[in-house]
């Protein structure tokens, strides 16, 4: 590979990260070890000053890691590139790399329910406030949720559950017209169908424990900066003293200076928050990660021509109220779908059916090919039902509320054959 700057996506999956030399094994070793070692005390100071790069602890940095990290950075169009250990940890880092005590950041409402979670309880209790807008709102009324101390704007490309698509360059708009990043959790589409930092956005954050692994394996996380937000710019420097004015934890290094536009935000990143809070992948998660990853461009186009076909098959049917998968001619969704990811979003999609809450109960018992399962987005096929699982606490008027009505079953689809797929629905009517 001689320009790595010009392979296809689909040589990035099976290439990226890992280019063995001569008598270099052809898969990514794991690099099962905490610590690495030096020849000299001088070696490892500078190291430890970040003055110069290698690897002395795994909590901050590991071979495989790095390697897996670097081809989720190609694949997204990045500068730079961090695993983390979970989707969750993700974006806690992606946040708090910009926002500490005291500051704001402004977030769509229709995001996973984990995220909702960690950005509304989690992040108030260490002072850091947020505000849900809805995504759809004109740009005008989306303005009035910033404030002084706004830092960022958050949204997912197609969200979870809700099946939502965000208006990246609208809300990339919105950010830089407030002086902030945009930050995009694009889990669901993936690099193979979406890729945000063309659109405008600053940094992206995953979930690889969906598509990426794709295998249902292994948790994990990744954050990918665009680097093109300039961290020095009269109007944002007084914003992000983090990245701007000298780290006292780093003898007096100013992150913006030292590693540029491109490397700021991974490496303080990495070198605060990792060093500090520890949300690091194992390096066996990571390998498994990148055996995923060397598929992901097969399957998601699989994902994909079979949720369409299952989406087309249950608006067909006289049982089904409504279908909502942002690849359907009717969807509200559609048109923001066809410009963002004209190969197809993702293969998860919602559906109620007429009876409503008993009828949905009723229908997901009666499968018998595709399982029930909390998981999304992996190779088997799999359904949920919110309104008895991840959302049972809440009354019906709350679940409309929250968008996930009494009757809404989420589907996953796998990448089976699709007659059996739709086989096992036609039965379970
Ligand atoms: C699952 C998910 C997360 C959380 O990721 P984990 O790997 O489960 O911690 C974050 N964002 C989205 C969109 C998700 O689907």
């Amino acid at each position: 590979m001689e320009n790595p700057t010009k392979r296809k996506p689909a040589s990035v999956c099976v290439h990226g990260g890992w280019s063995p030399k001569k008598g270099e094994p052809r898969q990514l070793p794991v690099y099962q070890s905490t610590t690495f070692t030096y020849e000299t005390s001088g070696q490892m100071a500078d190291l430890f000053d970040l003055k110069a790069a290698g690897y002395f602890y795994t909590r901050l940095q590991n071979p495989t890691n790095d390697a897996v990290a670097e081809k989720i950075r190609e694949l997204e169009g990045g500068s730079a590139a961090m695993l983390t250990s979970s989707g969750q940890a993700a974006n806690l880092y992606a946040i708090i790399n910009l926002c500490g005590s005291g500051d704001h950041f402004v977030c769509a409402f229709a995001i996973y329910g984990g995220t909702f979670n960690l950005f509304s309880v989690t992040l108030a209790k260490l002072g850091i406030e947020v505000t849900f807008v809805d995504q759809d709102a004109p740009e005008e009324e989306l303005a009035k949720a910033f404030k002084p101390n706004t830092k960022a704007l958050f949204g997912e490309t197609v969200s979870n559950p809700a099946m939502k698509v965000l208006d990246i360059e609208k809300f990339s708009r919105l950010a830089h017209s407030h002086g902030v990043p945009l930050i995009v959790d694009n889990t669901f589409p993936t690099p193979i169908n979406c890729r945000p930092l063309e659109w405008g956005a600053d940094i992206v954050t995953h979930s690889t424990s969906k598509y990426m692994d794709g295998h249902a394996a292994a948790v994990g996380g990744a954050i990918v900066d665009g680097g093109r937000f300039d961290w020095l710019a009269p109007a944002h420097a007084p914003k992000f003293p983090g990245l701007s004015a000298p780290d006292p934890s780093y003898h007096g290094l100013v992150y913006a200076e030292a590693f540029g536009l491109g490397g700021a935000f991974i490496t303080k990143a990495t070198a605060q928050l990792m060093r500090d809070l520890g949300a690091i992948p194992g390096p066996q998660n990571s390998f498994l990660l990148n055996l995923g990853l060397e598929t992901l461009h097969l399957r998601m186009e699989r994902h994909c021509s079979n949720a369409l076909a299952v989406a087309r098959f249950l608006q067909s049917r006289p049982e089904v109220a409504w279908v909502h998968y942002p690849g359907l001619d009717g969807d509200t969704y559609h048109a923001l779908a066809k410009k963002y990811m004209p190969s197809g979003s993702c293969g998860v999609l919602t559906f109620g059916l007429r009876g409503g809450r008993e009828a949905s109960v009723a229908f997901i018992d009666s499968l018998r090919f595709v399982s029930i399962a909390t998981h999304v987005a992996d190779n088997r096929s799999c359904v949920l039902h919110p309104a008895s699982h991840t959302h049972r606490q809440l009354s019906d008027s709350q679940l409309l509320e929250a968008g996930v009505p009494a009757d809404l079953i989420r589907f996953s689809v796998g990448i089976e054959d699709i007659e059996d797929i739709l086989a096992d629905l036609a039965q379970a009517f």
